[in-house]
């Protein structure tokens, strides 16, 4: 199982596919730390915000959950370089991502934080400096910074650090509902160059990056989700205030971590209900919190598909052509000979 840790609500950034630095928690009213000692013990947590290191406790609250999980990455705006560097020091073993959606001008502007840049940047190299293995930073990519994808793709691949890739989504989380995506063709064919630069490197994890990037081209284009989704069974989100929900898109809460233990809450009537409405949501979200997991879960077929398309990635085509996603009876031969993904009926591998 994994689980996001949303710290808290705070944010100092006014990113523009985002809303939540409107609706701020208040610092009295998030969750005591003594409730984090609740949580199961896990494979991966990602902490988030707003931005975490606006949590006055993240470092005791990292503290308190690193001896459970097996891995842990905080996401961060990277702004306040002294916090993240303290914290740091204190847990080297940690993974840090750092936000940036272009290059300097198009970053601040995006997320409307003076200076954004500069000051994760700073923050990234210290954290390379000091000898930090699991660092990078994410892009979220939207009509307005698609162009810079691949520059900052290359960026990170001349620091050394990993880079992650996502797609505007709408969420109750983000207090957002109206992002879209107009310019399908231009972020699609950014999309596609950075599959085919992330195919020529030598590292397995970035062809399977590339599969992610894919899934994002095909969401982007309206297609039905290539893999299921599992959130609400193999992940969680606690928010700041102990409420457990599936995901950040179904605001569907199953209890108060504050109320009862984790496995009280996770295995109650409620629980299972909304587990099966996450199922059977319909919703076509293609976040990497809800799709990690799933790759994981089917590295072998998804390999096939990484060597069907290595040599020339050509899916971008198909995956431009809707009909071809939403009617399987109008699959065009092209793409039988690259199918856009995994059988999502196919059980998971061991
Ligand atoms: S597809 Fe459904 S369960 Fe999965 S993240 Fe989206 S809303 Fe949540």
């Amino acid at each position: 199982m994994e689980g996001i840790l949303v710290s808290t609500f705070r944010c100092n950034a006014k990113c523009h596919m985002c809303n939540v630095w409107m609706y701020p928690t208040d610092p009295k009213q998030e969750l005591d730390i003594k409730y984090y000692k609740r949580l199961p013990n896990l494979e991966f947590l990602n902490i988030t915000g707003g931005e975490p290191f606006l949590r006055e406790e993240l470092e005791e609250i990292v503290a308190i959950v690193k001896p459970k999980m097996k891995r842990i990455c905080i996401s961060t705006n990277g702004f306040y370089t002294d916090k993240v560097i303290k914290l740091a020091k204190r847990f080297p073993d940690i993974g840090i991502r750092i936000s940036l959606e272009g290059l300097p001008a198009a970053n601040d502007e995006l997320r409307g934080l003076k200076d954004g840049f500069d000051h994760g940047i700073r923050t990234l190299l210290q954290l390379k400096r000091m000898g930090m293995k699991d660092i990078g930073f994410g892009c979220t990519v939207s009509d307005r910074n698609a162009r810079d994808v691949l520059e900052l793709y290359e960026l990170a691949k001349h620091l050394k650090v990993e880079f992650a890739t996502a797609i505007v989504h709408n969420a109750y989380y983000f207090h957002k509902f109206d992002n879209a995506v107009e310019k399908k063709q231009e972020v699609s064919e950014s999309f596609r160059e950075l599959i085919q630069e992330l195919f020529k490197t030598r590292r397995p994890k970035n062809w399977y990056r590339a599969y992610f990037n894919h899934g994002i081209i095909n969401y982007v284009n309206g297609g039905a989700r290539l893999l299921p989704c599992e959130m609400g069974s193999d992940i969680f989100l606690v928010d700041p205030w102990g409420e457990i929900y599936p995901c950040n898109v179904l605001k569907e809460s199953m209890g108060n971590i504050k109320d009862s233990d984790f496995d009280t809450i996770w295995n109650s009537d409620k629980a299972k209900a909304i587990k099966e409405k996450a199922r059977n949501c319909g919703m076509n979200c293609w976040m990497i919190g809800s799709v990690s997991p799933e790759i994981k879960k089917r590295k072998l077929s998804i390999l096939k598909w990484i060597l069907r398309n290595k040599k020339s990635y050509s899916d971008y085509e198909c995956a431009l052509n809707p009909s071809v996603m939403h009617n399987p009876d109008l699959v065009i031969p092209e793409c039988m000979a690259t199918p856009p993904g995994v059988d999502p009926a196919a059980p998971a591998e061991k």
